[in-house]
């Protein structure tokens, strides 16, 4: 069985709102078992909620709409779908009882507005509003059930936890729910993550695999329905094999995590020089609560006088190589090392734009070196990309390559 979810909003075709509303109607849908088949966003705007909710009716025998049913004039979401399905509007004396009562000091223009939510879709059972002032409208049409909710984040989330998913439950008998994993990878490209696993799915209908990238980093989101679980947990062991060196932890663990827990098991300490990430990596290791156990400090040299001087990178590298040059990494890295008495050197410096390239080193250019005292590791990244991205997905790769090392030793 599918469910088709409609946002109603201006806002959110205008891209000033970003559809949170969905984000949790489909986990918490996807979390019972209930598959998303179809997603619309419309305007405010009487028909074309109705050609939405229309537009559902082969796909979906669950149909939630949410958004426009306050009280003021670009409120229409109760007359598009009191169109689509041919019905009328009437007024419901408990709901008007209710809001009269609430709001009886309210001059009268005011509660007459509020009063224009009274008005139900004919043979609407009604979920009186907790929060707010919208009551929410549960309509059985055919074979679907369509459940009208109010736009305001927290009055959603408030009918869909006391009310509604209890009301689909009782409509579709218990649901079996979904198994899942996300399995999370550093240092493969998407598309090779792809490559490397895309044949599970044909092998194993059941399950699911679905790809979420980051910076830098993959994740693998692994369902399977309850009756599957067999053929889950192999996917999920066969990803783990074919993906064990990229592999970094499960869940919410992060990339900092993983490598902190690895720095506090080996008892190594780290300093990071950070050049065009500004301080993002120290911000990173540093968001692990217990890090000052392993983490000594950082230099941001972003200058060319600041390697120099502090890290004491040599004149002549930054002058011949560059300052974006694999020598001056490892330089700085062997700098912060010695400087901030550490086991371990991270160093990052790149070109993260979107001037300043240069024909040795274009935009998106960053190297990383991580260097302790048996030798040392890195990696050249170059992947154009926004100032924003270049910075996140050098941090998470300095990261991935100082867990590689550790992995190492
Ligand atoms: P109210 O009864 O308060 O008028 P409503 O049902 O009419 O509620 P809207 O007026 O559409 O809801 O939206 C109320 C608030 O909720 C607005 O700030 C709107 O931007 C926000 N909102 C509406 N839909 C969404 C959505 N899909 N995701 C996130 N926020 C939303
Ligand atoms: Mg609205």
């Amino acid at each position: 069985m599918g469910a088709a979810i409609i946002t109603v909003g201006d806002e959110l075709l205008g891209g000033d709102r970003l559809d949170t509303n969905f984000t949790l109607l489909a986990r918490r849908l996807g979390e019972r078992g209930i598959q998303v088949a179809l997603h619309t966003t419309v305007a405010d705007d009487e028909v074309s909620i109705a050609r939405a909710l229309k537009s559902t009716q082969t796909v979906a025998e669950v149909v939630i709409v949410t958004g426009g049913l306050g009280p003021t004039a670009d409120d229409v979401t109760r007359q598009g779908i009191a169109r689509a399905l041919g019905r009328g509007l009437e007024f419901n004396e408990a709901v008007g009882a209710h809001l009269s009562d609430r709001f009886s000091n309210l001059e009268a223009g005011h509660l007459e507005l509020i009063l224009k939510q009274a008005y139900a879709i004919e043979g609407a059972e009604i979920i009186m509003p907790n929060r707010g002032t919208a009551p929410g409208l549960i309509l059985v049409d055919g074979d679907q059930t369509i459940y009208v909710l109010p736009g305001v984040p927290a009055e959603l989330e408030e009918m869909l936890e006391t009310t509604v998913l209890a009301h689909i439950a009782n409509r579709t008998g218990p649901l079996t729910p979904l198994a899942r994993r996300v399995l999370r990878t550093a240092g493969v490209p998407e598309a090779a993550v792809q490559m490397r696993i895309a044949d599970l799915e044909d092998t194993y209908n059941a399950v699911r695999l679905g790809l979420l990238a980051h910076p830098g980093l993959v994740d693998v989101v692994v369902t399977a329905p309850e009756s599957a679980a067999r053929d889950f947990q192999k996917v999920v062991d066969e990803i783990t094999a074919r993906l064990i060196d990229a592999l970094y932890g499960e869940g919410d663990a992060t990339l900092a995590e993983a490598v902190g827990r690895l720095l506090a098991q080996r008892g190594k300490s780290v300093a990071v020089a950070e050049s065009c990430t500004g301080g993002l990596l120290g911000e990173l290791i540093t968001d692990v609560a217990g890090s000052s156990s392993y983490f000594v400090g950082g230099v941001i040299a972003y200058a060319n006088d600041a390697k120099a001087r502090v890290l004491g990178v040599d004149a002549d590298t930054l002058k011949e190589e560059g300052a974006v040059s694999e020598e001056t990494a490892r330089q700085m890295a062997r700098g912060v090392r010695l400087c901030l008495k550490a086991d371990i050197g991270v160093a990052i410096t790149g070109v993260t734009g979107p001037e300043g390239g240069t024909q040795r080193a274009p935009v998106g250019t960053v190297h990383i070196r991580v260097l302790d005292e048996s030798g040392e590791t890195g990696v050249l990244i170059e992947q154009p990309g926004s100032r924003r991205q270049i910075r996140e997905r050098a941090a998470h790769a300095a990261l991935n390559q100082l867990r590689l090392r550790l992995l190492d030793t």
